[in-house]
């Protein structure tokens, strides 16, 4: 069996679709993440959101 991983997700900006941040997921976080989080391709804060893998 392979050993268990921690729950890892990629933030994907919300316009430009570039994936900026790879954070751990916590059990007590269900559902998705959505964070403000600045873009260095939109040069702005930006909503970036859970992305699935
Ligand atoms: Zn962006």
């Amino acid at each position: 069996m392979a050993a268990k991983k921690k729950p890892y997700v990629k933030l994907q900006c919300a316009i430009c679709k570039n994936i900026n941040y790879n954070t751990h997921k916590s059990k007590t976080m269900e559902g998705k993440l959505d964070l403000i989080k600045f873009c260095k391709k939109c040069r702005k804060r930006i909503k970036h959101k859970e992305l699935k893998k």
